[in-house]
């Protein structure tokens, strides 16, 4: 695997999306923080302890892989988020690929949940044709265009325990689905 962030370019960049949360909230403001499961795991509980505001943290699940590793179907789980009515939410996830999941999120928070702001917050923004109109609102890092693992990120739920982010090339794609099918 090629490492394309190994776990201090990573530190640092956590370092550096949570002192821009900070400056734009300010350490008082209390904030309902976010986690778009599974991926951002990782990003998500490092960032949390470095946020100095008052914070009140849910979860949502949203998987669109299902396997594979090209956006497919939004599934979203919001059976164990917590009450976001009338709130200042931050959304965590992991990457912005297509954008769709960070889109259809905010809707839902916006639309049926009540949320009074949302800002979205992710590690990674892949450089390529996005599918929507939002940008996310704060950024660690932009990556080519390419299939990465780690820090969180897994490839049919496999390396999210990586302490650094690496491209999974096609043929260690193959060979991880060969070795999850025995
Ligand atoms: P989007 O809805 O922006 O296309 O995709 C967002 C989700 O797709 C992310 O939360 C992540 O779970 C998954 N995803 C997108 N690109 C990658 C990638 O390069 N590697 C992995 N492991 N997951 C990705
Ligand atoms: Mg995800």
């Amino acid at each position: 695997m090629r490492v394309l962030l190994d776990e201090t370019e990573l530190n640092d960049g956590v370092h550096r999306l949570a002192d821009e949360i900070d400056q734009f909230y300010g350490s008082r403001h209390p904030l309902t923080v976010i986690a778009v499961m599974t991926g951002s795991l990782v990003l998500f509980a490092d960032l949390i302890r470095r946020l100095s505001m008052p914070q009140r943290v849910g979860v949502v699940q949203a998987s669109s892989y299902r396997g594979g590793t090209v956006s497919g179907e939004l599934h979203v789980d919001s059976q164990m988020m917590i009450d976001v009515a009338g709130k200042d939410v931050l959304l965590v996830d992991d990457i912005f690929d297509t954008g769709r999941t960070l889109d259809r999120l905010k809707t839902m928070m916006f639309e049926e949940c009540g949320a009074s702001s949302i800002k979205t917050a992710v590690l990674l923004h892949k450089q390529r044709a996005h599918c929507v109109e939002l940008r996310p609102d704060f950024v660690a890092f932009e990556i080519p265009d390419e299939f990465v693992v780690g820090y969180g990120l897994d490839y049919l739920d496999m390396y999210r325990n990586l302490p650094y982010l690496a491209v999974l090339e096609p043929d260690e794609i193959a060979a991880t689905a060969a070795e999850q099918q025995r």
